[in-house]
């Protein structure tokens, strides 16, 4: 292959495929590869927040969600012991925003389908087994194996995005990041379930690890449910977890559905991780994605994380008349790596706060009585949730005062609860001082930012 692209895209994800449909039907040629192009069946990226929703439309790609039966969410539903409640992501009439939940694989081809129809894109099956660097450590495109003939040839661009997901294999040579598994999901297909709160997504925290559940589609239910530890658990643990901290908190309506799908034993395991991102600038490259940057799921944050990366880096290049200049590309690279703090912190952090909170059942109360109370108690958290919100001060807010709420709480209960209250205080701070540190910056948290929509 002796074609110079302008853009080399490793791995056509969620990510990749996004930003090669985003920037292609500007002319910028484009080589798309990943291993395989069919569609995929996993338990990931199945609820869109409404914040990944707005990013899609601002791109120009809403449209992309329509068509595979996909199923609008208006908000969330939190369930503990016999207390249930529903918090809207629109305060009121005049905003309409909504999540969707879908099936990954279906909405993945529309994707990929939308940037490979332009003339400017060239697929590539096959697996890209190793960066192209010139002797001054400029990355200068890829070698890839394609899947038909086995032949390796040379993929030369100007700028090679990493999009390879997070078994990434080339994230070493591009960051400092250090991946860790903080818990599992399993996931189940519950079909015809009710919900008790229809089109929400349903956080359940009365068990001894949380678990949630949306619709995908309009005959389909997911329920993802938490295995703590860095360990991926057998069929027999699995199905014991699911009998002892899942099923007896699984509400009337949804019981019979759950049995039979814990009675076909087609479960889904999948690590969850953390991972901050720790890029290292490299002339030619960048990173984008799971390869660059993941949380905790429990929020669904990753993909309203990944379509505000693509808007920035796309956006950065696209503001370049052509790809001729490579310094300037570095420039824009370094732009969007500085830009992109701001903009997924709070997602970052909640996503990992919430799960820490959710594991410790003290917190985990607080965390409930305290956005039961309605109003901007629920409301500006949810906003965060749903991606809508990226005001670091707002989080940081919500999560002192309900700390304090809770210890408050504990108080009132009892003055010899005094102790515990100062303990679960303590807990809240172990939980958020490394993600803080991770994730905020001074100018980041101080500086201009977008609030909610
Ligand atoms: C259990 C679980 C549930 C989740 N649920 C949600 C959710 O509800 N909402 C949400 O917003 N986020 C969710 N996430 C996160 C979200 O799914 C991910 O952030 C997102 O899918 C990552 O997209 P990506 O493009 O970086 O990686 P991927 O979508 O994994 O894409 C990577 C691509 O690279 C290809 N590839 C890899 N290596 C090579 C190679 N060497 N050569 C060629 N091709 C290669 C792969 O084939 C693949 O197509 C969840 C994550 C987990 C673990």
């Amino acid at each position: 292959m002796n074609e110079q692209f302008d853009i080399c895209v490793i791995g056509a994800g969620m990510a990749g495929a996004t930003i090669a449909a985003y920037l292609a039907p500007k002319g910028i040629k484009i080589a798309l590869i990943d291993r395989g192009f069919s569609e995929k069946n996993r338990i990931v990226g199945e609820l869109l927040q409404p914040g990944a929703v707005e990013t899609l439309s601002e791109m120009g790609l809403g449209h992309l969600l329509n068509g595979f039966d996909g199923q609008d969410i208006h908000g969330y539903a939190l369930l503990q012991d016999q207390e249930q409640f529903s918090i809207p992501y629109n305060k009121d009439h005049r905003t309409h925003f909504h999540g969707v939940g879908l099936h990954n694989g279906r909405f993945l081809q529309q994707l990929r389908a939308s940037a490979l129809k332009n003339p400017s894109v060239t697929k590539l099956e096959g697996i890209a087994t190793g960066l192209i660097e010139n002797q001054n450590g400029v990355i200068q495109g890829v070698k890839f194996k394609d899947k038909a003939t086995g032949e390796i040839n040379e993929i030369k661009a100007k700028l090679t995005i990493t999009s390879d997901g997070f078994f990434s294999h080339f994230r070493k040579k591009l960051s400092k990041n250090e991946k860790r598994v903080t818990s599992f999901f399993i996931g189940l297909v519950l079909k015809n379930c009710p919900l008790p709160y229809p089109n929400h997504g349903h956080v359940f925290l009365s068990g001894p690890t949380p678990f949630l559940c949306y619709p995908i589609s309009s005959t389909e239910v997911r329920l993802l449910i938490d295995f703590p530890g860095d360990k991926a658990p057998k069929r027999p643990a699995i199905k014991e977890h699911l009998k002892n901290n899942v099923e007896p908190y699984i509400p009337d309506c949804m019981k019979a559905h759950f049995a039979e799908a814990v009675g076909e034993e087609n479960f889904k395991v999948m690590p969850n991780h953390y991972m901050a991102a720790r890029p290292v600038l490299k002339e030619g490259a960048v990173l984008l994605g799971d390869a660059l940057n993941m949380r905790h799921p429990l929020t669904g944050g990753g993909i309203t994380a990944i379509f505000s990366d693509v808007k920035i880096l796309g956006s950065h290049l696209l503001s370049m008349s052509d790809f001729s200049d490579t310094e300037l590309i570095h420039k824009k690279v370094r732009m969007y790596y500085k830009d992109r703090r701001h903009a997924n912190a709070n997602v970052n952090i909640l996503a990992n706060a919430l799960y820490g909170v959710m594991s410790n059942d003290l917190l985990k109360n607080a965390v409930f009585q305290y956005i039961k109370q309605g109003g901007n108690y629920a409301f500006e958290p949810i906003s965060i949730l749903a991606g809508l919100n990226k005001d670091q001060k707002i989080l940081i807010k919500h999560f002192v005062a309900v700390a304090l709420f809770g210890a408050k709480s504990l108080i009132k209960e009892s003055v010899s609860n005094f102790p515990k209250a100062m303990g679960m205080i303590w807990d809240a701070l172990k939980i958020i001082k490394p993600l803080a540190k991770n994730e905020l910056t001074i100018a980041a948290v101080f500086g201009p930012h977008h609030n909610l929509k």
